[in-house]
């Protein structure tokens, strides 16, 4: 195998930053499979990468089922011998004040940003152990890193997401490498599934200057292009100058 061979699995695929990292990485001349629940979004993406002379394949994922994530992995295993890397990218973003109580969003939150990215680290984990190498990258969020009103939720499954990969990092053995990347606001279909009236008001004027997910496709790219012994381990990437919403 070498640096540009390597048999991608990215969840959350078929919009975004995961759409936009399986173009990046199939351009980079890996082999992707592209998961995510909308198979529809995914076929379009995989015509599009191979009209580009990329290799993908689209696999139907619902990541808080952890027997569809086994599955996957399974497939990608039984078709490929291997799994290289793979880009735990799924996620929600359902703003709220704690006030407004919407249990059902902040549990949807806690099921695909948490147990879905543990569901991640339970098929892959012992597919990178009897290999002897694999690379988890976690896709977080400036999130991780700090809250601000609306987000407490949102920050606590990102806080965890980011906790999950570090201890990762802590106990994989040699060979295994680890990278939380960490987005501020990027170009995708993240806060159009807001419902709160003023989470969605908070977003405007916060999300108006944005980086396109290509940006963070490209800091993907670099920390999977590295040398087997170079573990890149975080790397935070914002629009120039964006402070936290006031
Ligand atoms: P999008 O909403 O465009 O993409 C989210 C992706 O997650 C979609 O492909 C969606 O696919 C997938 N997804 C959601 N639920 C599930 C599920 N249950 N099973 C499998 N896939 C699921 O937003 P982004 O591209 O922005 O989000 C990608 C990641 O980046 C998220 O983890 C987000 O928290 C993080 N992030 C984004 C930032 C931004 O400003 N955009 C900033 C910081 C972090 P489908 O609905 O088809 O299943």
């Amino acid at each position: 195998m070498t640096n540009t061979d390597k048999i991608i699995l990215i969840t959350g695929a078929s919009s975004g930053i995961g759409a936009a990292t399986a173009r990046r990485l199939a351009g980079d001349g890996h082999h992707v499979v592209a998961g995510a629940r909308r198979k529809d979004r995914l076929d379009e993406l995989t015509r599009r990468i191979h009209a580009d002379g990329g290799s993908a394949e689209a696999a139907e994922l619902d990541v808080t089922d952890p027997s569809a994530m086994t599955a996957v992995v399974e497939a990608v295993l039984s078709r490929h011998g291997r799994l290289d890397v793979l880009v735990a990218n799924a996620g929600v973003m359902l703003l709220s004040r704690l006030g407004a109580l919407l249990v059902p969003e902040w549990d949807r939150m806690l099921d695909v940003n948490v147990r879905g990215l543990l569901h991640g680290v339970a098929a892959a984990l012992p597919v990178f152990e009897r290999q002897g190498s694999g690379h988890l990258v976690t896709v977080a969020s400036v999130g991780a890193h700090e809250v601000v009103p609306t987000s407490a939720v949102y920050s606590a499954t990102k806080f965890a997401a980011w906790a999950i990969t570090e201890g990762l990092r802590q106990e994989a053995r040699p060979g295994i490498r680890v990278t939380t990347v960490s987005p501020g606001v990027t170009d995708s279909e993240l806060a159009d599934h807001i419902t709160d009236r003023y989470a969605q008001e908070a977003m405007r004027a916060y999300r108006a200057a944005v980086i396109s997910a290509d940006s963070i496709a490209a800091a993907i790219s670099y920390a999977i292009g590295q040398p087997p012994d170079v573990d890149v381990n975080e790397i935070v990437i914002r629009p120039a100058g964006q402070r936290p919403p006031s």
